[in-house]
């Protein structure tokens, strides 16, 4: 933004540019679209930044984001409760979801394991899902982490946690290019992956 831009459009656009794939020119556009908006459409748009932060939280069940205690899918009972669906992000729900396919419930694991980045168990939901796994009546994990080393390397890790306990662990069949990213994949590979998973 030039030097002499009011100060409020240089500090906003300052925040828009910390979002991703927002370049600084974007951000003053984006910046001076806020500007030319009612003050009630600014203060909505600012309401909904505060409102993801304070009025989401995690369901206490798959540990995806809700604005519920525990999340609409949870609460389904004409959802598989005893099929889970091990992903890495809230995105990847959204993924399967959209496939219209799968019956199952989820979890989500907010990460993966990568030691090279200091990421180990303990930094993502594992815990979680081994309390359901211990609690419930689970029948079968499937584990649909993304084909790259870390989400290959936190399905094993998972699996051999599980495997003892005499639960049925599977994994996607990956049609989804090695490397690839679920929440990119379109609704068919997807559903394909799911339908030929195969017990690890
Ligand atoms: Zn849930």
């Amino acid at each position: 933004m030039a030097d002499n831009s009011a100060l409020p459009l240089i500090v906003l656009s300052e925040q828009f540019a910390k979002l991703p794939g927002i370049g600084m020119k974007t951000a003053q556009r984006l910046a001076y679209a806020v500007m030319s908006m009612s003050e009630d459409d600014a203060k909505q748009f600012a309401d909904a930044i505060i409102s993801v932060k304070t009025d989401v939280g995690y369901c206490k069940i798959c540990q995806n984001l809700t604005e519920f205690e525990v999340c609409p899918i949870c609460s389904d009972d004409r959802r598989e409760q005893s099929v889970i669906c091990v992903v890495e992000t809230p995105k990847d729900v959204t993924a399967f979801e959209r496939t219209n396919e799968y019956s199952g419930t989820y979890h989500v694991l907010h990460g993966l394991l990568s030691p090279i980045n200091g990421v180990g168990p303990d930094d993502i939901r594992i815990k979680e899902l081994l309390d359901r796994v211990n609690n419930g009546e689970v029948t079968e994990i499937i584990m649909a982490t993304n084909p790259t080393v870390e989400g290959e390397a936190t399905a094993m890790y998972i699996a051999r946690l599980l495997k003892p306990l005499g639960i049925k662990v599977t994994r996607l069949a990956f049609g989804i290019p090695v490397g690839g990213h679920l929440e990119y994949a379109d609704e068919v590979t997807l559903f394909k992956a799911l339908e030929n998973r195969s017990e690890m």
